[in-house]
């Protein structure tokens, strides 16, 4: 059993509120939000972050883009404007290491980030 939180969240062993799901990715509201709509989209498979990534996985990144930019209108924030964040590494401030894009939106934000 894998000790991943969000393998768990994939396998259902761990709680989320799931918005979507499909044969490639997952993707659940943030625990912890940090804008009125916090999203995390993971793909089904664990991939640790973007430095992990190989060829094979273009069309599985590329799917949690377009992903997220339906969860963005279904969250109505397509016209005010949202945020896709993927950190990666100690110093972007990655706590999951499964790789994981934010949709982030439902305010203003600034720039640069902190
Ligand atoms: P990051 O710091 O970029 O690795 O983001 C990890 C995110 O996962 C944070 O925003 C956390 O609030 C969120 N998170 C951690 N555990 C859970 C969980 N069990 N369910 C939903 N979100 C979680």
């Amino acid at each position: 059993m894998s000790k991943c939180i969000f393998c768990g969240i994939i396998e259902k062993r761990v709680q989320a509120k799931i918005l979507y799901e499909d044969t490639l990715c997952l993707a659940f509201e943030d625990i912890s939000p940090k804008a009125p709509s916090h999203v995390l989209i993971i793909p089904r498979k664990h991939v640790e972050s973007l430095n992990s990534i190989e060829e094979a996985d273009d069309r599985m990144m590329g799917h949690l883009f377009l992903v997220a930019k339906n969860l963005a209108h279904q969250k109505g924030v397509v016209l005010s404007g949202y945020r896709i964040v993927l950190n990666t590494g100690p110093e972007a401030g990655q706590s999951v290491f499964h790789l994981h894009l934010h949709l982030l939106g439902g305010r203003p934000m600034a720039w640069p980030p902190g």
